[in-house]
């Protein structure tokens, strides 16, 4: 098969998906400029920032692929104060950052639901409403989700890691908190809610499939999903799946399937928010910026205090966890110029997708 035989006026169908996820050479490189060249039709040249606080690391899960997992006893647990997380807010907002993004581990307890809903109607009191509030807390009720969608929280992600199911039970522990249902309806409940719904997979995970990979991508479209963070899977040393499985594709090759599925799902949604995920400066230096120029319109910059990074370490060699914010900030402004596009500060930069739906 060669690019050109493909007609992307037409829904891709699985097998047009895996093959561009799989293609390499001219194939690759004419993939990738074309949806680079989508993104800034639809977009502008604009890529938007959202300042990521990784304010805990404390989880009640244990997924297996991820260092911060609960039975993962060598790492230090931390949890921000109110006021280091809202100092970090205010940091974000002072440099237009636009918007920011509250992640942590999973947690459902009230107390740790109603801290939230005081932080988000904090975040908005300092920023006099200005700054957009995305939440990356793992899944609540559908009544959390309300809860905190009233304060002012309006976007959230939330990944469905892999849509082949029994590929996400080996990733798993097998018990309710863990169950890909559960996934699958919390993404729901954030959709129905009218959360702008983010979601995206792991690529390279042991046993996956290019076809698996397909069907992720279809699903994100089937879903008609607003924002998408897709990043390869990094083995953290200290985990389950890192010590039993191995994954079928080097690092190299992982990224490079990361940026061939960023493109491809570039040119099926093109008018959605993609991530250049972190994940994918931890294999390549330029990793991010070769995302963007396959189509990726959106950057999540570290503005977790320096202090705490080392012990949010989802994977080995995770990028910048030696910065301060400011570090990250005018290194980013450079990252993106080089990439030949603009930094969106000052503005939310939402996914046009959700606003064409409503
Ligand atoms: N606890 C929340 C959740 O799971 O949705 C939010 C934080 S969690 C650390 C954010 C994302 O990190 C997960 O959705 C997963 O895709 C990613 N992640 C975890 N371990 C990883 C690994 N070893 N390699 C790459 N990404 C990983
Ligand atoms: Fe916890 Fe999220 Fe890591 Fe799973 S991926 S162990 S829910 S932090």
């Amino acid at each position: 098969t060669n690019i050109n035989q493909i007609d992307f006026k037409k829904s891709l169908s699985g097998e047009e998906i895996a093959f561009l996820i799989g293609c390499s050479g001219a194939n690759s490189k004419a993939l990738r400029e074309m949806a680079g060249q989508k993104a800034i039709e639809l977009r502008g040249s604009k890529v938007w920032f959202r300042g990521l606080i990784e304010f805990s690391n404390v989880c009640i899960k244990d997924c297996f692929y991820c260092g911060i997992r609960k039975s993962n006893t060598k790492v230090p647990r931390y949890n921000l104060d109110d006021e280091a997380i809202i100092q970090a807010a205010r940091y974000a907002f002072e440099n237009r950052y636009g918007s920011v993004v509250l992640q942590s581990g999973e947690r459902i307890d009230n107390k740790f639901i109603d801290r939230i809903d005081q932080l988000i109607k904090k975040i908005k009191e300092i920023s006099d409403n200005k700054i957009g509030i995305t939440l990356s807390l793992g899944e609540q009720t559908k009544e959390t989700y309300q809860k905190w969608f009233n304060s002012g929280a309006h976007r959230y992600l939330l990944r469905i890691e892999t849509t082949s199911k029994e590929l996400y039970q080996k990733l798993h522990p097998v018990n309710k908190l863990h169950s890909f249902e559960r996934r699958l309806e919390a993404l729901k409940a954030l959709k129905e809610i009218g959360y702008q719904t983010g979601s995206g997979v792991m690529v390279g995970l042991p046993s996956q499939t290019i076809s698996d990979l397909a069907n992720d991508l279809l699903f994100l479209k089937e879903f008609d999903i607003d924002m998408v963070g897709m990043g390869p899977y990094i083995e953290h040393e200290d985990t389950p799946l890192a010590k039993s499985s191995q994954s079928a594709y080097t690092q190299e090759e992982r990224l490079h399937m990361t940026l061939n599925m960023i493109a491809t799902l570039r040119l099926m949604m093109p008018d959605i928010n993609i991530a250049a995920s972190t994940a994918l400066q931890a294999i390549d230096p330029m990793g991010r910026e070769k995302a963007i120029k396959c189509g990726a319109n959106i950057i999540m910059p570290n503005i977790t205090p320096a202090t705490e990074r080392k012990n949010y370490q989802l994977y080995n060699n995770k990028p910048c966890i030696d910065e301060s914010a400011d570090d990250c900030l005018s290194c980013l402004q450079m990252r993106i110029a080089f990439t030949g596009r603009e930094t969106g500060l000052g503005e939310w930069g939402d996914s046009l997708h959700f606003f064409k739906k409503q």
